[in-house]
């Protein structure tokens, strides 16, 4: 191999305000740290594999964290971060990079460009990170509070991740300064004697420390979000029965529904409706109608489903608009509770949730009494596709 690959390193403890799990698997707006630093390396064209370095106690929370990713197998990780820096680059001595990216899976709002400004910089230097210079006075205090200094920040930078090295050096380095305590990879590098440039970080590629870091990481993904919308159709014909199911509520009538589900065609057109705004195909495609487990099963499977997906991907429903078409049954006296049904399986506030009806005056098949028909659309929010 002669490309790069880049070291994911979320082998630390450290949890949030006092939890049980390390904050590298806690969610970030609806995804894992870890999954969100994983996947800008992933998508980033320049980098051909990702590593990551984990304690394996976490394997559970890893591999869910990391559902439908594909980096290498993991390697477990040491008792220091240097240590599990040094068994994730032994790793790689079969792979035989050029080049490595080593980063912490603390910082889930790396971007590409910044990614690639370290690798533009490492093809004239043996290393180079990303980092911000220091812009706010900085004074030395001892344990008293007490000023003792100003220090001159002029020349002076806050080093973040990815930090890149070429790597042969970079692994020799770790071998040769094993027994030494290093802040970060570059400070080795530096003790070896190789060539270290900066390049501009990035205020938003900051290490998740502080419940105030974590706030701000939560904005910044959430005004970043974008919005989809996504439009569904179904249709049902009447047949026998004492009662037809829409919106999760069962509704007295002289005819039933046909179907192969319980038939609900406005939860039908809903959960199409989501399907779309997520790109993710429709029902049919996820729940088989030649699959006989789905045979009369109640349709809230379905749309739980795809707000499931719609949480897996990062996203979050704001509105969904159902217009139910038919002559009969009435739906006026249940579009309270239906809406308040569909708020629930859905986990949203009733008022992001409209149930409407009409008729077709006489016209069409529902006109005739031939059946219901239903459409719905959806307006999701979702993290733009990596570029
Ligand atoms: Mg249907």
């Amino acid at each position: 191999m002669s490309g790069c690959v880049a070291l994911v390193v979320g082998a630390g403890q450290g949890v949030r305000f006092g939890g049980a799990v390390p904050k590298q698997y806690l969610p970030l707006a609806g995804q894992a740290v870890i999954r969100r630093s994983l996947r800008a390396f992933l998508n980033h064209p320049r980098v051909d594999a990702v590593r990551p370095v984990i304690n394996p106690e976490y394997r559970d929370l890893f591999e869910n964290a990391c559902a439908g990713l594909s980096p290498l197998p993991f390697v477990a990780g040491g008792a220091t971060r240097q240590q599990s820096v040094l068994r994730g680059l032994e790793s790689l001595v079969d792979l035989k990079p050029k080049t490595v990216l080593i980063h912490d899976a603390a910082r889930p709002l790396v971007d590409a460009d910044l990614i690639s400004r370290v690798l533009d910089a490492l093809e004239k230097t043996p290393g180079a990170i990303p980092a911000l210079a220091v812009t706010d006075t900085l004074k030395r205090a001892g344990k008293d509070a007490r000023i003792s200094e100003t220090v001159p920040r002029a020349g002076l930078w806050r080093a973040q991740t990815p930090q890149g090295f070429r790597f042969d050096d970079i692994l020799a380095a770790h071998r040769r300064l094993v027994a030494s305590e290093a802040t970060d990879d570059a400070q080795l590098a530096e003790m070896a004697g190789l060539a270290v440039a900066v390049v501009e970080g990035n205020e938003d590629n900051m290490k998740l420390t502080t419940s105030d870091d974590w706030l701000r990481a939560e904005q910044k993904l959430g005004a970043a979000l974008e919005p989809r919308t996504g439009s569904g159709f179904d249709v049902h014909r009447f047949g026998p029965g004492d009662h037809v199911t829409l919106c999760g509520m069962k509704i007295p009538h002289d005819a039933g529904l046909e179907g192969h589900s319980d038939a609900d065609v406005a939860m039908h057109a809903l959960t199409d409706a989501i399907l779309g705004a997520l790109g993710e195909g429709d029902i049919g495609h996820h729940f088989p109608p030649s699959d006989a487990k789905w045979r009369g099963a109640p349709s809230d499977i379905f749309l739980k489903h795809a707000g499931a997906l719609t949480a897996a991907a990062g996203g979050r429903i704001v509105h969904v608009d159902v217009t139910v078409i038919c002559e009969r049954p009435r739906i006026g006296p249940h579009r309270r509770a239906m809406v308040e049904r569909l708020a629930a399986i859905l986990g949203l506030e009733p008022s992001r949730v409209s149930v409407k009806a009409t008729t077709t005056e006489g016209l069409g098949f529902t006109g005739r009494a031939e059946g219901i028909a239903a459409q719905a659309t959806a307006t999701v929010l979702l993290p733009p596709p990596a570029r």
